[in-house]
């Protein structure tokens, strides 16, 4: 099934892997239903405010240093190792149900 699916952001297509509402559905932010044609989506790191949040080798650290998002200057650092735990695990789980070969468009400067 083919649907218009380029980016809210940068009206580029989204890949279900890097799909800001694939990760919103993985993070429990998201129901995985109707809504999810409702909502446009964007790529995951077109949405700073989360994507800052993903820690891991294969995912270039993102900085959203808009200071009602920076999840740097939060105080309650368990709260900030659990969203950090949160977003990294579930865009883990992305991957591995939407990017088996692990084909990090990321590495080769590709959104
Ligand atoms: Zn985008």
């Amino acid at each position: 099934m083919k649907e218009p699916n380029n980016c809210s952001v940068c009206n580029t297509p989204v890949n279900r892997w890097d799909s800001a509402i694939e990760l919103g559905i993985e993070t429990g932010e998201l129901e995985d239903g109707p809504n999810r044609f409702v909502i446009r989506d964007k790529h995951i790191r077109c949405s700073p405010s989360r994507a800052q949040r993903i820690m891991h080798p294969d995912f270039p650290p993102v900085i959203d240093d808009r200071p009602a998002f920076d999840i740097r200057l939060w105080k309650d650092a368990g709260k900030r190792e659990h969203f950090i735990k949160c977003y990294t695990e579930a865009w883990m789980r992305v991957q591995n149900n939407h990017n088996p070969k692990q084909e990090f468009m990321y590495k080769k400067g590709i959104k």
